[in-house]
């Protein structure tokens, strides 16, 4: 019994797996909690993920999943309550768009099965357009077989990769175990210590901050953070459209005030992401839904005095690419319209950008909102933290195969590399459409009217950048 009690130092992680397998021993597992308390006041962990949100639980459930790295103890620590999904008949006003990448990771772990089984929308067409000029782009207009992304309810997503955790016997998931303070490890091979709100605390060789956009883990790295405020707020709510159709486009009109997104979800549904400065933002979450659906509806619909330098500029490109035979054929297709809000589906989140200028320090990593935060104007900002959650876990599986410790400082550092030369690019692209679509002065306006129509002439360069935005250049 001395050797068990020496080789099983965590309680819980056994506690849990002699739950998992239904064996009912509670004198051994009594015996050894009281052991490991008149021992040492703190378990012990290879791995601990300090925040259970979607890419912080994707992550466990990855690592877990990877055969090299299945023997390692995984602690995961959110400070929610215990997730539990009941299947809701109305649609959860928080969704995301996945990108492909994003689909692959959660095969790979098991979780879209469970998606797949329940719902979500697949987007086959995307257009964007402005509202100061006639110009626009459509995205896969000739390739409605392909898609370009996933809508799906942020709870649905979490649901899915949960069942799958409960599965895995090294990973040890707390609730409600909010992580109050840390002490870093200052050499390699020490342990990072944390310690909740309650007083519980953990030891381990590496800890990883997926504590989201306000994260304890890069606080307490004392890391450079570059942030600034948008001022604006997106708000989101689950909208019926006016008539049924297949409704497999993702729309997005740049509006001076900044983006409005209807995001498809069933035939009839569709989900808002309406980005608007906060003083706006705020006075639209109290009107009446009638006059919100209003709004909506002249957002997507009201028409904008066109510039003439603008028309003209538009006019000799439209002449110069049926010269060079560049004709898009691209046709505009109508948005639709709104007829009603689902009842109390309104919310609204504050919108700032936001990037760790590191991700790693010895035995800490950070991954997902607490490293990195986006305007959700291109629909990137999990996409990006899950592909952190890919590229982290291979690095990890590959230090294991080299004989290199968990937190090797050198496989820290190649994630940090390749993850910032993936996501910077990303995030500044982001950045600077928002910028460029917020001005309304016509040299302005011209430019991004150009640039919009001649991307949107170029075949090549429209799949590069769905390509990129699938996460296909990732590593
Ligand atoms: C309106 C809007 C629309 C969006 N649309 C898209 C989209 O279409 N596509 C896309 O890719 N992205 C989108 N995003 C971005 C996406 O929502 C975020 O990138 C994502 O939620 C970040 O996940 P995360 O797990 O990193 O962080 P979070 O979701 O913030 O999770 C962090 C977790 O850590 C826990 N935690 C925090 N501190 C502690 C602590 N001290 N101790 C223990 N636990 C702690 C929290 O309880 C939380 O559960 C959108 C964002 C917004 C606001």
């Amino acid at each position: 019994m001395a050797g068990i009690i020496k080789a099983v130092v965590d309680c819980d992680i056994l506690t849990s797996i002699l739950k998992k397998r239904k064996c009912i021993i509670p004198n051994i597992t009594t015996l050894i909690r009281h052991q490991c308390t008149a021992t040492q006041n703190y378990e012990k962990y290879d791995i601990a993920i300090c925040g259970g949100g979607m890419v912080g639980t994707t992550l466990a459930c990855a690592l877990a999943n990877n055969r090299r790295l299945e023997n390692k103890r995984v602690l995961l620590l959110e400070g929610g309550k215990k997730f539990e999904y009941k299947f809701p008949e109305k649609y959860s006003n928080r969704v995301v768009a996945l990108n492909q990448q994003t689909r692959t990771l959660l095969s790979s772990i098991g979780a879209w099965q469970h998606i797949e089984a329940t719902r979500y929308c697949a987007v086959r067409k995307m257009q964007v357009w402005d509202a100061c000029s006639d110009a626009m782009i459509v995205f896969n207009e000739d390739y409605l077989a392909e898609e370009i992304a996933y809508i799906v309810e942020n709870d649905l997503l979490l649901h899915g990769v949960n069942k799958q955790l409960t599965e895995k016997e090294n990973v040890n998931v707390v609730y409600d175990s909010k992580v109050e303070s840390i002490k870093l490890p200052v050499n390699e091979g020490d342990n990072a210590e944390i310690q909740l709100q309650n007083g519980k605390t953990y030891k381990t060789k590496l800890l990883i901050g997926a504590d989201g956009v306000n994260s304890l883990v890069r606080t307490v790295m004392g890391v450079q953070y570059l942030k600034w405020d948008y001022n604006q707020m997106a708000i989101v709510a689950t909208l019926k459209l006016s008539e049924p159709t297949e409704n497999i486009v993702a729309w997005q009109r740049f509006l001076p005030t900044g983006p409005i997104a209807l995001l498809p979800l069933t035939d009839s549904l569709s989900s808002l992401v309406w980005s608007l400065p906060t003083d706006e933002a705020k006075k639209l979450l109290k009107v009446s839904e009638e006059e919100f659906v209003d709004s909506i509806n002249s957002a997507l619909w009201k028409v904008y005095p066109k510039d003439g330098i603008v028309e003209s500029g538009l006019r000799a490109l439209q002449q110069l690419l049926d010269g060079l035979s560049l004709q898009t054929g691209v046709t505009r297709q109508l948005q639709p319209s709104i007829s009603d809000i689902i009842e109390g589906s309104r919310a609204a989140f504050p919108l700032h950008f936001g990037h760790s200028v590191s991700y790693v320090q010895t035995g800490t990593v950070l991954v997902g909102d607490a490293a990195h935060r986006v305007h959700p104007l291109a629909g990137q900002g999990v996409n990006l933290g899950f592909g952190d959650v890919t590229l982290l876990v291979q690095l990890l599986a590959e230090a294991v195969i080299n004989g290199a410790p968990l937190g090797d400082i050198n496989y820290l550092r190649k994630y940090e590399t390749l993850r910032q030369r993936y996501n910077v690019p990303v995030m500044l692209t982001i950045d600077a459409l928002h910028r460029l679509y917020k001005g309304t002065a016509a040299p302005i306006v011209l430019v991004r009217s150009l640039g919009l129509q001649l991307t949107n002439a170029i075949p090549a360069l429209k799949k590069a950048i769905i390509g990129h935005a699938s996460g296909q250049a990732a590593h």
